[in-house]
């Protein structure tokens, strides 16, 4: 943390004698923090090419090159909704809403890791201090420090970069509506994704890969369709405002069900037609709506879409999240996007977000 240090710095230069403020240079038990960083072994590794791709700049700084953001800039910092903090680059689940306190250091921080062996603990010689530096115990990836003067019973503060950390909210209220995912493999994610942001009800939407053979693949390895995964999309949505009827009726508007492997130019496995159904109810919607749009001889062709059990779904490299949105002038966004963004936006046009009633 290295802005406090420097504050540091003007404390001891102002009043010259006892540093006491924030205790930074503190490390903590002896036991921990002894290990040398290059003889660590993670069970998530990458290369740094891999990482780059992705975590976005800020994250890679941070989680990669041991940076640290400014302090009262982290969009957790001020959290307080229940939920969990998972490291933002490989989803581990690191702390707990619980943790979480208010320590007036201009980061988050928390008095325990959610479940032990989480984090990792490394000793930190840099800056001209002696701290214990934070990493996730499955990627290695940099958190912040821990110090030993903590205000709970555990008496530790994990000081954590926002950068490092995701928040996932969970619904402690059982009167609150319950949410449900629903993961779906229609052609390019940037298509499907733009689609399913509009309509009401709908949450957030991931893009991503399912259904493969190895754990977290990069698009190049996607794409080079020997890992068996497909580009998808994760829904998570509000029951009480939408539905898996509605949906996976969206999702076949937007796409053809019929190209075995292919979307329009969009050729390999990766462009499958597929429904990952997280529920019995789903599986049986699914079939329930596949065999309405056969009967009724929707399309010219069969239909070929996959309905298979949901396994993992691993998010994809930040550039390819919110990706129409963000690249407006791209000529594949305005040619193949967009046509499908307006079809469906006609086809739903009273259930879109902000204009459903
Ligand atoms: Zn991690």
């Amino acid at each position: 943390m290295k802005y406090l240090f420097f504050i540091n710095i003007c404390l001891l230069t102002l009043i010259g004698t006892a540093l006491v403020s924030c205790a930074q240079n503190q490390t903590i038990s002896a036991s921990q923090g002894n290990k040398p960083t290059d003889t660590m072994t993670f069970d998530i590794t990458k290369s740094e090419q891999a990482w780059k791709e992705q975590l976005s700049p800020e994250q890679y700084y941070v989680l990669r090159e041991k940076g640290t953001e400014r302090p009262y800039t982290g969009k957790l910092l001020m959290n307080k909704e229940a939920g969990k903090y998972v490291c933002a680059a490989c989803g581990n689940v690191l702390f707990d809403h619980n943790a979480k306190f208010d320590s007036h250091c201009g980061w988050p921080s928390f008095d325990r890791e959610i479940k032990e062996g989480r984090i990792t603990t490394v000793l930190d010689k840099s800056h001209g201090m002696l701290r214990t530096e934070i990493m996730c115990a499955r990627c290695g990836g940099h958190l912040g420090h821990v110090f030993d003067d903590g205000p709970t019973e555990t008496g530790l503060r994990y000081c954590v970069n926002s950068l490092s950390l995701e928040f996932e909210p969970v619904a402690t209220d059982t009167a609150q509506p319950a949410t449900d995912t629903i993961t779906l493999g229609g052609g390019c994610f940037w298509c499907i994704e733009a689609v399913f942001q509009q309509l009401d009800g709908v949450i957030s939407v991931a893009s991503g890969y399912s259904g493969g053979k190895i754990k977290n693949p990069t698009y190049k390895e996607v794409c080079s369709g020997l890992t068996g995964h497909a580009e998808v999309v994760q829904i998570t949505f509000d029951p009480a405002k939408t539905s898996i009827d509605e949906i996976l009726k969206a999702f076949f508007t937007v796409h053809d069900p019929t190209t075995l492997n292919r979307q329009g130019a969009d050729s390999g496995t990766q462009y499958r037609s597929a429904i990952f159904y997280h529920n019995a109810q789903q599986k049986q919607i699914a079939e329930e709506i596949i065999q309405a749009l056969t009967e009724q001889k929707v399309y010219d062709n069969p239909i070929v879409t996959e309905i298979v059990p949901y396994g993992a779904f691993y998010k994809a490299e930040y550039y390819h999240q919110n990706y129409y949105n963000d690249n407006p002038g791209n000529p594949y966004c305005a040619m193949v996007v967009r046509p499908k963004v307006e079809k469906f936006e006609k086809v739903f046009k009273n259930r879109l977000k902000n204009k459903a009633h």
